[in-house]
C-alpha cells in the first residue's frame, strides 16, 4: 500500500501517532512532513495508515497554521487576507475571511 503525494497519512510508530503529508516516496520509503510545513522524516509506507477526516481536520486546524499545507497560490492570498483582517480587530472582516479560507479547502483540498 502506498500513499499519493499530498495525503494525509498517520504514522503509527511510537507512543503517540503522528499525522504527516506526504511530499515524495520512493519504493517502499514515504517522505514525511508535518502538516502546514516544519519537521521532516522517512517512514515506510507498511508503517503508515490513511488518515481520518477527523485526524486531517485536527492536524490542519485554522487559523493556528501560518502557511497552508498546500502548494496553492490562492491559500496563501486568503491566510494573508485572514492576518490583516486579524491585525486590523475588525471582526466581520476576519469571520469572513476565515469562512473564504475553509469553504476553498474543503472545495479545493478535501478538508
Ligand atoms: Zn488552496
Amino acid at each position: 500500500m502506498t500513499y499519493r503525494n499530498g495525503a494525509f497519512v498517520v504514522d503509527t510508530r511510537g507512543e503517540r501517532a503522528r499525522v504527516a503529508q506526504v511530499i515524495d516516496s520512493l519504493g517502499q520509503q514515504a517522505h514525511l512532513r508535518a502538516p502546514g510545513g516544519g519537521e521532516e522524516w522517512k517512514a515506510l509506507f507498511s508503517d503508515l495508515r490513511l488518515a481520518t477526516r477527523e485526524e486531517r481536520e485536527r492536524a490542519t486546524r485554522w487559523p493556528q497554521m501560518k502557511r497552508s499545507p498546500f502548494d496553492c497560490q490562492e491559500c496563501s492570498k486568503d491566510m494573508a487576507a485572514y492576518q490583516e483582517a486579524l491585525e486590523s480587530g475588525n471582526n466581520f472582516r476576519t469571520a469572513s475571511a476565515l469562512v473564504r479560507q475553509r469553504t476553498h479547502w474543503r472545495l479545493e483540498h478535501g478538508l
